[in-house]
């Protein structure tokens, strides 16, 4: 089934997220303050954005809350991944994946209500370790 996806930042993990998820037939509307990084993702997204994500009205304007996906791909910028995910949580999203930078900072996200958190880099660098040990088993 067709689902819609809203991606907000397109580093390497969200333009990764929005590649995948296009190349499976599912919507995507993907958002970065970032021209360059948005035009190189305007073959592939339904829609692709230029918006400062934390400024809720922007996020109004799209009708962000009637997404049934959010992934919130800022990584570095702790305040904004932060802000960003509450604003997508306070516009009713029912399912919100968000990427962490450390600990703490996931602590901060379950409790404002991520659905997922995510730290790729640790998560990945598991899988790899696991792989290692058991070259055989080929998904944690
Ligand atoms: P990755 O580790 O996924 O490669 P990165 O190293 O490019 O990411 P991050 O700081 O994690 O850097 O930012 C990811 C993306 O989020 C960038 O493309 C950045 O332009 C975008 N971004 C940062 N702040 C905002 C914002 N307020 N609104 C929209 N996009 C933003």
């Amino acid at each position: 089934m067709k689902q819609n996806f809203a991606v907000i930042g397109l580093g390497r993990f969200g333009t990764s997220i929005c590649r995948v998820l296009a190349t499976e037939q599912q919507e995507v509307l993907a958002i970065d303050i970032n021209e360059d990084r948005v035009n190189d993702l305007a073959d592939v997204a339904t829609e692709a954005i230029v918006a400062d994500a934390q400024d809720e009205e922007t996020l109004r304007s799209l009708e962000i809350g009637k997404f049934d996906h959010v992934i919130v791909a800022i990584g570095k910028n702790i305040q904004a991944n932060i802000l960003v995910t509450l604003i997508v949580k306070e516009l009713g999203v029912p399912d919100i994946t968000t990427k962490a930078e450390n600990d703490t900072h996931a602590r901060v996200l379950a409790r404002i209500g991520a659905d997922q958190v995510v730290h790729p880099e640790r998560d990945m660098g598991a899988r790899v370790a696991h792989h290692l040990l058991s070259p055989n088993i080929l998904n944690y």
